[in-house]
């Protein structure tokens, strides 16, 4: 007899060309099983996108099993598990169990299910049964033995809905596909963001606390505390909560384990087997374990913290090694992570470790920066200072005769210049009877009227001049744009000042002259022929009677 009769074939074929979805297709598939009252029950199992494992979309279990058909939906069984499912997809032909030839495994199937036998068949190309199947049906057969031949049936309208399933198949791994993708890039940008976040906070203390807030809703944990090695111990560096109301635990916490940084020794801590074996660990309901043996330190902290829930620890690596470790609590929900929530965990921790380093270097560079700042100054001042000493006088302030032949040289070099239409002026002064003074006042006293006519000097003199101490008590003033005329009246004004005024030191109030000699620049001068020039016409100042101006 035929199943597929035209009619049954008509209304499939109507059915399915208003199918709207897998489920719909599987629907009607579902419905000729029961139809060819074939088993008492049946799964429809079709490959997922990756090929590797049967997923179970659509099924009908014995009355007394029924409660469990709707957990089942969504099951994957991988395709290479060995058992019957695995069978039928790599033998591509009928695999059947009963009580005949099943082994231990199935046998337990078998009485489960209260079955007489389960029969898997795949579901083929109707042209190319040598490719891989896209599913299996699976029957459950309570009363009886399945006669295979009263399977032709079920071939038949597999057979004649191969086309539809398939297409349904692939287009719902597409959809599979596409939301894992969206979530995916959700997942990513979720992620970036967090390490953008991360990444510009330059305190270690910001990243602590960063990763608390973001990481302990998120995964429902309440506590957070991040420890490092430091010199084989484990040293606290932060607690951290999301909630609140508990900050007093917190603190309670942070003390404790700041008067006690343990050794890497597991008798002491059991968390630091998460350094040892660089391993994550989750204690999800840390109750059951409470009547182990536990070491001091984690019953303390248990004790601290009323009993927490759950505990979660994991290494926080630097370059793939381990150079700490965070620890998370929950106190009264027992957390469970998923595959995905321990991948982040595990990225984070080589983040972590990456951004502690890498903030803790900064903080260095930063320090050292500071201090190279410093050093900096300081160097700029005291090179400032060296200079002034190499150039200047120390009793007068004056630049000193080095300064002057460094002036000289750039000056006679400008009048040498063929297009130098300007003058330039020597005034050179000398304290009369200089020798005498010191001889009756002392040589303090001789310093501080040094000192004072160096300060008459430089009162009088244009800011364009500049005035030197050439040496003992003899002064020089370099006048650039100066002819000989404006160099004697500016000398006139220097010895009147210096005759008008009076020097205190120590023995009393002093007074001196000086004699000056000028004279100007002319060309093919040097520094050496000026400046005898200029001593010339001092000796006759001298010779003259002193206090007095001459040129040559
Ligand atoms: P004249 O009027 O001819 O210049 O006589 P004078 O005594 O000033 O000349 P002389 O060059 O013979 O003597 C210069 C004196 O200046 C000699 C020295 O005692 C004194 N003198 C030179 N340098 C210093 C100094 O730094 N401090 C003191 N107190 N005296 C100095
Ligand atoms: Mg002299
Ligand atoms: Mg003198």
């Amino acid at each position: 007899m035929v199943f597929l009769t035209p009619d049954r074939a008509d209304d499939i074929s109507r059915r399915l060309a208003q199918a709207e979805s897998l489920d719909a297709v599987l629907d009607v598939l579902g419905e000729q099983i029961a139809a060819m009252k074939l088993a008492e029950g049946y799964l429809i199992n079709l490959t997922d996108a990756s090929g590797s494992n049967l997923v179970s979309l659509k099924v009908s279990f014995p009355g007394e099993f029924r409660s469990l058909e709707q957990t089942t939906i969504g099951r994957h069984n991988p395709v290479s598990d060995g058992y019957l499912n695995s069978r039928v997809f790599q033998n591509r032909s009928i695999q059947s169990v009963h009580i005949g030839n099943a082994s231990e495994h199935e046998r337990m199937v078998l009485q489960y299910w209260r079955a007489k036998e389960i029969v898997g068949v795949p579901i083929l190309h109707p042209r190319h049964p040598d490719q891989a199947p896209i599913g299996a049906v699976v029957l459950i057969e309570q009363k009886d033995r399945i006669d295979l031949s009263t399977l032709a049936p079920l071939h038949e309208v597999l057979r004649f809905m191969y086309a539809s399933l398939s297409i349904w198949l692939r287009y719902s791994h597409l959809d599979d596909m596409r939301e894992q993708a969206a979530a995916a890039v959700t997942e990513n940008q979720r992620l970036l963001q967090f390490l953008n976040d991360m990444n510009s906070l330059n305190s270690v203390d910001m990243i602590y606390d960063m990763f608390a807030a973001k990481l302990l809703p998120q995964l429902s944990f309440d506590l957070a505390a991040f420890s490092l090695v430091e010199n084989d111990r484990l040293v606290i560096q932060k607690v951290c909560t999301a909630r609140p109301e508990l900050e007093g635990m917190a603190a309670e916490w942070l003390i404790y384990l700041q008067q006690n940084p343990f050794p890497l020794d597991p008798s002491v801590s059991g968390t630091v087997l998460v350094l040892s074996e660089d391993k994550e660990m989750l204690f999800s309901d840390l109750q059951a374990l409470s009547s182990m043996l536990m070491a001091e330190h984690d019953r303390n902290v248990m004790h601290i913290l009323k009993s927490p829930r759950s505990l979660f620890i994991s290494p926080i690596r630097h370059q793939k090694k381990p150079i700490g470790i965070f620890v998370l609590y929950s106190l009264d929900k027992p957390v469970s992570l998923s595959e995905a929530d321990t991948h982040l965990l595990q990225q984070l921790s080589s983040f972590l470790g990456t951004a502690i380093t890498s903030s803790q270097t900064y903080a260095v560079s930063q320090a050292q920066n500071l201090e190279i700042g410093h050093l900096n100054d300081m160097l700029q001042g005291k090179v400032k200072e060296l200079a002034e000493q190499a150039s200047t006088d120390r009793l007068t302030g004056l630049l000193n005769f080095r300064s002057y032949e460094r002036e000289m040289a750039k000056r006679i070099k400008e009048c040498q210049r063929s297009d130098s239409k300007d003058a330039f002026s020597l005034a050179l002064i000398d304290i009369d009877h200089f020798k005498r003074f010191n001889d009756t006042y002392g040589h303090a006293a001789g310093n501080d009227v040094l000192a004072g006519v160096a300060a008459e000097i430089s009162k009088v003199i244009r800011a364009s001049d500049t005035a030197f101490r050439y040496g003992g008590e003899e002064f020089v003033v370099t006048l650039p744009k100066c002819d000989l005329q404006g160099a004697l009246l500016l000398a006139e004004r220097i010895r009147a000042a210096i005759e008008a005024a009076t020097h205190q030191t120590e023995g009393g109030a002093r007074n001196v002259t000086v004699s000056i000699g000028c004279t100007v620049y002319q060309s093919g001068d040097t520094q050496d022929t000026l400046f005898a020039r200029a001593d010339q016409a001092l000796y006759a100042a001298k010779g003259q009677g002193r206090n007095r101006v001459c040129s040559a």
